[in-house]
């Protein structure tokens, strides 16, 4: 079940569900305004967002941010009356969304011509049982590389950092509150025939992402995580990404010589990440 939880003062958030792979939403409360982050990947989710937020006296949003174009962070915009902040990128991208036809036949035939993949094509099945009245609705405003929002006592900066994922990613930094949203920019890229990260595009994203002075990392589609938490998942990447260079993307030895660097046996999720580097150093290679 999704819960609204107060995470500090002035930011709150909505929990994420993985069947649906709804994402979690997040709202930044200053004394001036409420800025809510993503817009949910329907109608249903951004509205019951807004309904929670108000049973908990939260005052409604005046503007939403989306980090970036996928489908389960965008399909909620048409149900939100206030202007949407995205970068050119997102925008560029949620346009070539707009002719689609979200019918089940035309989703299998962009899974065949490997426009969609396997795994949105069936959470958007799930999240959509009984209508699809889906229609993408473009942001308002855009911006290239840095947008700073003062909504009262809180400032955000929304700050465009690529990667893997998606490389239209943004975050949005709540400085006082010491948040760092990063949505999710730091997953693997899943448009592909197979998951994978790139070292290069890894390494530069965590050199952007690990600029900022936070304490609380928001994944999307798992937790605010601690700076602990955090800086484990970062050196995780960063070891990999450079085990996969110095050996070339060769999966047996990388997995050696990690199980050596932190003298114990690789862990399942770490075993996921070196095959996902793998997979990105046969593709790009
Ligand atoms: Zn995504």
């Amino acid at each position: 079940m999704q819960t609204l939880e107060k995470l500090t003062s002035r930011f709150w958030y909505q929990t994420p569900v993985s069947e649906t792979d709804r994402p979690i939403l997040g709202a930044v409360m200053g004394t001036d305004m409420t800025l809510m982050i993503d817009a949910g990947n329907s109608e249903d989710h951004a509205r019951f967002f807004l309904e929670e937020l108000q049973k908990s006296g939260v005052p409604a949003p005046s503007l939403v941010a989306i980090t970036h174009w996928h489908w389960d962070h965008i399909f909620g915009l048409s149900a939100l009356k206030i202007p949407s902040i995205a970068s050119t990128k997102t925008k560029t991208k949620m346009e070539e969304l707009v002719p689609f036809s979200w019918s089940d036949e035309a989703i299998d035939d962009r899974v065949q011509q490997g426009i969609e993949i396997e795994f949105c094509a069936e959470a958007i099945k799930k999240e959509f049982t009984e209508h699809r009245n889906i229609s993408i609705k473009l942001p308002t405003i855009t911006f290239h590389e840095k947008l700073e929002i003062n909504l009262g006592g809180v400032t955000c900066i929304l700050q465009h950092v690529g990667g893997d994922h998606a490389n239209d990613s943004i975050i949005v930094y709540i400085k006082e509150e010491k948040i760092l949203f990063l949505a999710d920019c730091m997953y693997a890229n899943m448009y592909a025939p197979k998951n994978n990260y790139t070292t290069d595009a890894a390494l530069r994203l965590l050199d952007l992402v690990e600029s900022f002075d936070a304490e609380t990392y928001i994944f999307s589609h798992w937790k605010p995580a601690t700076k602990e938490e955090f800086v484990n998942e970062a050196q995780l990447l960063r070891r990999v990404a450079s085990l996969t260079k110095k050996c070339e993307g060769n999966l047996l030895a990388i997995t050696e010589e990690y199980k050596v660097l932190v003298e114990r046996e690789v862990k399942e999720d770490e075993l996921e990440t070196i095959q996902f580097f793998v997979n990105g150093y046969e593709q790009y290679n």
